[in-house]
């Protein structure tokens, strides 16, 4: 079956999935989807036997239609390799009765690696298809996380360069140490004056300015991005879904068939999303929880259909999920329209201009496979401390968003299904808010001892990559003002 790809603001523009992953948005701003789902006869028996990158095959065979089986077996087995901690990929574990899928053993200890490493293949082996003869140029704005994902995913990639811009007092040390040692040639990290915003706006500007653009083009070089809405980044993260129901399977924890929920912690809504292809794929999902922290702006939209993001930014301590708009969510929205562009715009256009937008009660209705819930603070690190407490298990502030969503569900519903929380960060990541939650007695401001107490506590030694950062030379150090960044790129590239 051949899938082709639509926008969500005009359901004509069809494209294939290579050109999707190339073009990242459409033309109009909306957003790729595949215009059928495909039809996966999900044979969990067998399924249960398959290691990820087989299950991983399965999966963007029946979504990337137009690469060949070659192709797809080149990207996965380029990016689901030594670069993982764990020969799983991504292992479910038991502790206690609570069931995680951890997703954060690639480079930078977070999910993102879980796309972010198989992109730069399907990118490159996507231009090459479309006879687009031009090196990739990827430009990131990044507060720290997206940007060393990509870079790790886009190191010593052929054909392509990476140029990261971040903040430079917008940063955690260890993000910005983690940045400033990333290996491999064509990999750029340049710390600005300004903040995300201004590094974000300029990236943006430099996207749509045409002149640049035929600049590039006389070098043979093209921009692109490496953004969450990627079909490139939303598809591989289907995978774990399907492979997390089958580690269940071959662990006799369930039955075939027997449906599970999955609580996830939530920011852009590319994660959960997935979780939602799988389940209409034909995982065995009942519901899917949306987890939030304080910037609960999707808390109140699955409980009330009104998306309203005019109230107060929090910066919590589960950073990678501050934000107020989910960009991913249209695309759910445009299946709660019932597959109509035309409203989706109205509700996007509103979003834009009013910033806010309520649903009719029809898409209301079609709200009920989520549940939604929202940790506080103090919330997040009771749920650190609980889990410790019940399994000895560490887990991060962004999980811990999860692991209360789920308890507040279970209590709330009498549902008696498993439920698996997606953990989406290493606690080595955020050692701080964790010794906090668990023994406050062991902080301490040198963070290589911080971590050295982390790991005692977790019975656990400390991930390779932390030692790795740990030891490795700074290899990057432009700094510049704001002003300076296109100048930057330009001189980077070699096309004054
Ligand atoms: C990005 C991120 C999230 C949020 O995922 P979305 O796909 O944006 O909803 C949650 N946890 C961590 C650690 C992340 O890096």
């Amino acid at each position: 079956m051949d899938i082709k790809y639509i926008s969500t603001r005009d359901k004509n523009k069809k494209v294939t999935a290579s050109q999707a992953i190339l073009k990242g948005l459409s033309d109009e701003g909306g957003l790729f989807i595949p215009e059928k789902l495909p039809e996966i006869a999900l044979d969990f028996k067998a399924l249960s036997t398959m290691t990820y990158q087989e299950v991983a095959h399965i999966v963007l065979k029946a979504f990337l239609t137009d690469f060949s089986e070659e192709e797809l077996r080149y990207c996965i087995n380029s990016a689901y390799d030594k670069k993982f901690a764990n020969e799983n990929i991504a292992p479910l574990v038991k502790h206690g009765n609570r069931y995680f899928l951890e997703l954060f053993h690639g480079q930078t200890l977070a999910f993102k690696d879980m796309a972010l490493s198989i992109l730069p293949y399907l990118l490159t082996t996507a231009a090459a298809k479309n006879k687009m003869d031009k090196d990739i140029v990827i430009l990131t704005a990044t507060s720290g996380d997206t940007g060393k994902a990509a870079m790790a995913g886009f190191a010593d990639v052929p054909r392509t360069k990476i140029i990261v811009f971040y903040p430079k007092n917008g940063v955690s040390n260890f993000q910005e140490k983690q940045m400033l040692t990333q290996k491999g040639d064509n990999t750029y990290v340049v710390s600005i004056n300004g903040n995300f915003d201004d590094a974000q706006r300029n990236v943006k500007k430099m996207f749509n300015d045409l002149t640049l653009k035929n600049k590039l083009a006389s070098h043979d070089m093209a921009f692109s991005s490496a953004n969450s809405i990627n079909v490139g980044r939303l598809v591989p993260q289907i995978v774990y879904y399907v492979y997390a129901y089958a580690q269940l399977v071959a662990a006799k924890e369930i039955a075939i068939g027997e449906e599970i929920n999955f609580s996830v912690p939530t920011g852009n809504f590319g994660n959960i999303l997935a979780a939602y292809y799988a389940k209409e794929i034909g995982v065995p999902i009942s519901q899917l929880i949306c987890a939030s922290n304080k910037n609960n702006v999707l808390t109140d939209f699955f409980k009330e259909g009104f998306y309203d993001k005019n109230r107060p930014f929090f910066v919590t301590n589960s950073p990678s999920m501050d934000i107020l708009i989910s960009s991913n969510l249209e695309r759910l929205v445009y299946y709660l329209t019932g597959n109509s562009s035309k409203v989706t715009v109205e509700l996007m256009t509103a979003l834009e201009e009013k910033g806010k937008y309520e649903l009719s009660s029809d898409m209301k209705e079609k709200l009920g496979e989520f549940y939604a819930d929202y940790a506080e603070e103090e919330e997040v690190s009771a749920a650190i401390k609980q889990v410790y407490e019940d399994s000895s298990y560490v887990i991060d502030p962004h999980t811990a968003v999860a692991a209360k969503a789920a308890d507040t569900y279970h209590a709330a519903t009498e549902d008696t299904l498993k439920t698996v929380i997606v953990s989406t960060a290493s606690p080595f990541k955020f050692p701080e808010a964790v010794v906090q939650a668990i023994a406050p007695e062991k902080l301490t401001t040198v963070e290589d001892d911080l971590v050295d107490n982390l790991a005692e506590l977790a019975h656990s030694t400390v991930p390779q990559s932390v030692l790795d950062v740990r030891q490795a030379p700074i290899l990057h150090q432009t700094s510049i003002k704001t002003e300076e960044m296109q100048r930057t790129v330009e001189s980077i590239l070699n096309i004054h």
